[in-house]
């Protein structure tokens, strides 16, 4: 295969041949699940996945159902239907790719159900959506950890019945609805829900080379597509042709792969070494490595298939938490399939306490690992070293490992005691709830009180275009009170279009967290910035399952600098976070005007995200004057504020409760942050920063 992925437009890609590879393989076993593709900015990711698309097998249709349905078997509740039964006419039709945008509405997902006209004309109308489009096709959401819950929800939903489900004001409508689920994401906007991160079977991570000369065909060959796209898909549509065919015999060879006991031995051996939850991990790799068999032409499942597939299907499994990024150490993938493997089918049933060697605790994703950035290889199945190539992602130079560095600390001046190392954050907690007061108009989330299209109905109005949701009660209402109705005597009452009255929800919103963080002197004793750090993780924490945007504002020395500007990678966060280096003088007020800077220009970025500032620090300030204090806290008029108290010396000064006023903040603890059981149920307004 390796001259085809030379041929191919994106070869130059690391992770390109594993991609592709995943792709076929659900083609030949749709069982497997989906394809997840982790990967930065500008290695052509959605690219690469519309391009692979086209290269899968076309499907045969019944001419003109827009549910693709199966001529073969067609769908008995199909919309479009009823079909004429087996062996009705058919036409071959390429794999369909519908695009799920983030942004997307509810109904452009699962199609909408027009009430209005049920209720009016009395007739159902019912417009197929995205799920009826991907139906035996593939179903691409790019920017997949940016999609909302709600549309997460209902396509979870989906994946696992295969079959769409939509339902207004009790008039519902059914249709099949399988498909390959593809997403790509950069991990550097933030992680994916665990969820759906163990939905999709496969995982493939995709890096641009790091060899020149690679880079320099992967440019040429993208000038050459995009001169002449036809000419370019003509050069690859043998190779497209060759591979409906390998994948037709991959599934025509599917049933007869015989998993040998020892091989699902050595399956279940390596994911429990992996510390996996659940017996999904087990299925979908089981299920990989037959696939992989089918499409090798072999009958027996071997060792490579086990490895191949573990490779595709454990890396997002292993995860420990949120702040964690998923990776797979293919040392010890090597030692769990020799161990699992040394231990042949004539084992007796005792657990063996002679076996060799202590019981490996499994492989520990330990700092040693942080950042995996796992090179699941230009090394195609078969090459157990686990980084061939030294300049490899996982090499020295590893240049897309600079996030994990330290920020310069330029604002540190030669005068200043030098920074001490960096204190470990303490282990996080489940933090309090923070919401910024008011009702907002924010993308979907978890925090703040929001009007929106998502939530518990609060009221109803008349629409100003098509109604989102329909408020039923209120709209028979308002036919009834304009007349005319049927003669007597029956007096029904008429609906007009004019009389339809949308449903007005209440959610909640995801918010931006900016934080400020004190990392001088007077904040470094080591066990209190530990304690520091463990409580902004947990904020952070509280984030991440929140759907925030984050930001980290951080003052000592000489001033204050944005450690990360705002983003929704929480994870990026917390790295910033563990490496702060703390020392110094307080410029507390430098801290104040930078964060009231960022979030200037943060309005003007996102207007309709609302911001939570949470200032963090003793309150002692011992660099700048109160007038260059209480100028920075008038700049931050107007937005939701919160000061976390880390004074703990004996005799308080209180200095944390001045700025708290300044701010018309509320103020908490370290320990005040740290939610009470039941705590987060009760909602109590306050002027400011309002607290649950
Ligand atoms: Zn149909």
């Amino acid at each position: 295969m390796a001259t085809a992925d030379n041929a191919y437009p994106f070869a130059g890609i690391v992770g390109m041949a594993d991609l592709k590879l995943a792709l076929l393989l659900n083609a030949v076993s749709s069982a497997i699940g989906g394809v997840l593709v982790r990967g930065e900015k500008g290695t052509a990711k959605s690219t690469m996945v519309r391009g692979l698309a086209a290269l899968l097998p076309p499907v045969p249709v019944v001419p003109g159902c827009p549910y693709s349905c199966d001529p073969a078997a067609p769908d008995p509740g199909c919309p479009a239907g009823p079909h004429a039964g087996a062996g009705a006419a058919a036409e071959l039709r390429p794999v369909a790719l519908a695009e799920l945008p983030v942004g997307a509405t509810e109904d452009r997902l699962t199609g909408s159900l027009d009430i209005e006209r049920v209720l009016t004309a009395g007739t159902t109308a019912f417009q197929p959506g995205l799920l009826a489009a991907a139906h035996r096709g593939v179903l691409y959401v790019d920017e997949v950890n940016l999609l909302h819950d709600h549309l997460v929800d209902l396509l979870l939903d989906a994946a696992a019945l295969g079959v769409n489900y939509v339902e207004r004001e009790g008039v519902s409508v059914r249709h099949a609805s399988r498909f390959l689920l593809v997403g790509t994401m950069n991990p550097e906007e933030g992680e994916l829900r665990p969820q759906l991160l163990d939905r999709f079977g496969l995982t493939v991570q995709v890096t641009a080379s790091h060899d020149p000369a690679e880079r320099a065909e992967v440019v040429r060959r993208r000038l050459a597509f995009e001169a002449d796209p036809a000419a370019f898909a003509r050069r690859f549509a043998g190779e497209g042709a060759a591979l409906a065919g390998q994948v037709a015999a991959a599934r025509a060879r599917l049933p007869r792969v015989d998993l040998p006991d020892a091989a699902l031995r050595q399956i279940c051996a390596v994911c429990s070494a992996f510390g996996v939850d659940g017996m999904r991990a087990d299925l979908v790799t089981a299920r990989t490595a037959i696939a992989l068999a089918a499409w090798s032409g072999r009958d027996v499942v071997t060792e490579e298939d086990i490895r191949t597939a573990a490779r595709l299907a454990l890396p997002h499994r292993r995860r420990r938490d949120p702040f964690d990024a998923p990776g797979l150490d293919e040392q010890a993938l090597e030692e769990a399939l020799r161990e699992a493997a040394s231990q042949g089918p004539d084992t007796p049933e005792d657990p063996g306490p002679d076996s060799p060697g202590p019981d490996s605790p499994g492989p520990d994703p330990g700092p040693e690992n942080p950042d995996p950035s796992n090179p699941n290889g230009p090394s195609g199945p078969g090459n157990p070293d686990p980084d061939p190539d030294p300049n490899g992602p996982g090499g020295p130079s590893g240049g897309q490992n600079t996030s994990a560095a330290p920020p310069a600390s330029s604002s540190s001046s030669a005068a200043e005691a030098p920074p001490s190392a960096p204190a470990a954050p303490a282990a996080p907690f489940r933090a309090r709830l923070l919401t910024v007061p008011g009702v907002g108009e924010g993308a979907p989330g978890r925090r703040s009180a929001a009007r929106g299209p998502f939530g518990r109905t609060v009221g109803a109005r008349v629409p100003q275009s098509r109604p989102f949701a329909l408020h039923l009660p209120a709209t028979v209402r308002a036919a009834a009170l304009r007349g005319p109705h049927t003669p007597e005597p029956a007096r029904r009452v008429i609906l007009a279009p004019a009389d339809l009255r949308e449903a007005m929800r209440e959610g909640r919103e995801g918010n931006l967290v900016l934080f400020a963080v004190d990392a001088s002197g007077s904040m470094a004793a080591r066990q209190r910035m530990r304690a520091v750090k463990g409580a902004v993780l947990s904020l952070l924490l509280d984030a991440y399952q929140r759907r925030d945007k984050v930001g980290l504002v951080t003052f000592r020395g000489a001033g204050a600098e944005l450690a990360l500007p705002p983003t929704s990678s929480v994870e990026a966060a917390a790295r910033r976070l563990a490496s702060l280096p703390t020392g110094g003088r307080t410029p507390l007020a430098a801290g104040l005007a930078k964060a009231a800077r960022v979030l200037a220009a943060e309005r003007l970025r996102d207007p309709r995200r609302r911001a939570l500032l949470v200032v963090v620090t003793d309150g002692r300030a011992t660099s700048g004057s109160d007038a260059d204090l209480a100028r920075a806290a008038a700049t931050l008029a107007g937005v939701a504020s919160v000061v976390v108290d880390c004074e703990s010396s004996v005799l308080r000064l209180g200095l944390a409760e001045r700025l708290a006023i300044l701010l018309a903040a509320d103020r908490f603890s370290l320990d005040e942050l740290e939610a009470g059981p039941g705590l987060a149920a009760v909602a109590r307004p306050r002027t400011r920063g309002r607290v649950a």
